[in-house]
């Protein structure tokens, strides 16, 4: 039997891929121009289920590019001049900070230890912040940023722009995106699809700020805003895009709309649940989230107490369950396991039944 990836990313390929993609083979989608209306119609496609699943207002487009790791750069690139704020609490969240500094941004941090989230009184974005940083689910820690707490720093902070990293924790993420100004992911982790894609959401309000921007620095060549926005109004893209996920993200997205987000929310959270009792019952595992509202229900940490957790993974993985593990120094004691919509619940009490006998 082949095994089930329970890892954080590329991860367990959502069920329908498969046959999505045979599909895709026997009409030759790939090898028809991006210039076609058939690749219009497609994008187009893409576009409705897109704006069904995250309940995007109006105001929204959605642009393709080659990685999540891409948008935080062009976000960067195109919507800010000088100051930026991000909440850092992991290793994708310091990365985009990262980019802001590289790219000599007046970059300033609320920086918390691994494995603890925010509290929204720590929270001081200063005046004249263009855009505020916040990964809502820290793939690296486990640690989510309650939505809630978003839609609070909007009303908290209006000036700045507020983009969200949402690469770990869609489509289960409830984000009213009236409350941010963009978002972003990229589809190996949530949409359980084969990696080489990003997916950019942005608001009018970044519109109008990168236009303010736009000629005055580099604000991102083929990929600014600006660029892909000319494209975007035809259903186009400024270069030849990777036609084989938009296509895949298209028809996931429509299966998942199918079965209901709603519904996929609350698998989400029955399974998360049932994971997190284990931990806390078990003598040789651990949740490595103390605060319990900050416990990603989507990438679940935990501590191996009484062996190697290399050891752990590899008696799992003889059961054909892979687990991910845990991030950086981490390494030897944490293991990882993404709970998104490709694992389902028989998967998952699989995987339960082993952790208890390994
Ligand atoms: C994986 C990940 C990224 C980077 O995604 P790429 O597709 O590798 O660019 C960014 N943010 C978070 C939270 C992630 O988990």
């Amino acid at each position: 039997m082949a095994p089930v990836y329970f890892t954080p990313g590329p991860a367990q390929l959502y069920p329908t891929v498969a046959k999505h993609l045979q599909n895709a083979l026997d009409k030759q989608v790939f090898s028809q121009s991006h210039r076609s209306q058939a690749f219009k119609d497609l994008y187009r496609r893409a576009d409705v289920a897109l704006r069904a699943l995250f309940q995007l207002p109006d105001d929204y487009a959605i642009y393709f590019t080659g990685s999540a790791t891409e948008i935080w750069e062009r976000s960067l690139q195109s919507l800010t001049a000088a100051n930026t704020y991000h909440l850092v609490n992991g290793s994708f969240s310091k990365k985009y900070l990262d980019h802001a500094k590289w790219l000599g941004r007046n970059a300033k941090v609320l920086q918390v230890p691994f494995g603890q989230g925010f509290s929204l009184d720590q929270i001081q974005v200063p005046t004249g912040t263009e855009l505020l940083a916040v990964t809502q689910n820290e793939t690296s820690s486990g640690v989510c940023v309650p939505v809630e707490d978003i839609h609070t720093l909007r009303e908290r902070f209006p000036e700045p722009l507020i983009s969200v990293d949402i690469v770990s924790g869609a489509p289960y993420a409830a984000l009213d995106f009236s409350k941010v100004d963009m978002a972003f992911f990229s589809v190996q982790k949530g949409f359980g699809l084969p990696a080489g894609l990003g997916v950019w959401l942005v608001n009018g309000r970044s519109r109008e700020k990168a236009a303010a921007l736009e000629g005055k620095q580099y604000t991102g060549g083929h990929y600014s805003i600006h660029s892909l926005q000319d494209q975007y109004q035809q259903f186009q893209t400024p270069c030849t895009p990777n036609v084989l996920d938009i296509y895949l993200l298209t028809h996931v997205v429509e299966d998942m709309l199918e079965k209901g987000v709603d519904q996929i929310r609350k698998e989400t959270e029955t399974k998360a649940q049932r994971v997190y009792s284990f931990l806390e019952e078990s003598a040789r595992f651990a949740p490595f989230v103390q605060e319990k509202a900050h416990r990603s229900p989507t990438v679940l940490v935990a501590d191996v107490l009484d062996k190697p957790a290399a050891e752990v993974i590899a008696k799992l993985k003889a059961q054909g369950l892979v687990v991910g593990s845990g991030y950086g120094a981490h390494k030897d004691t944490q293991i990882r396991i993404a709970n998104f919509p490709a694992v389902s619940e028989e998967d998952m009490n699989d995987l339960l039944a082993q952790l208890k006998q390994v």
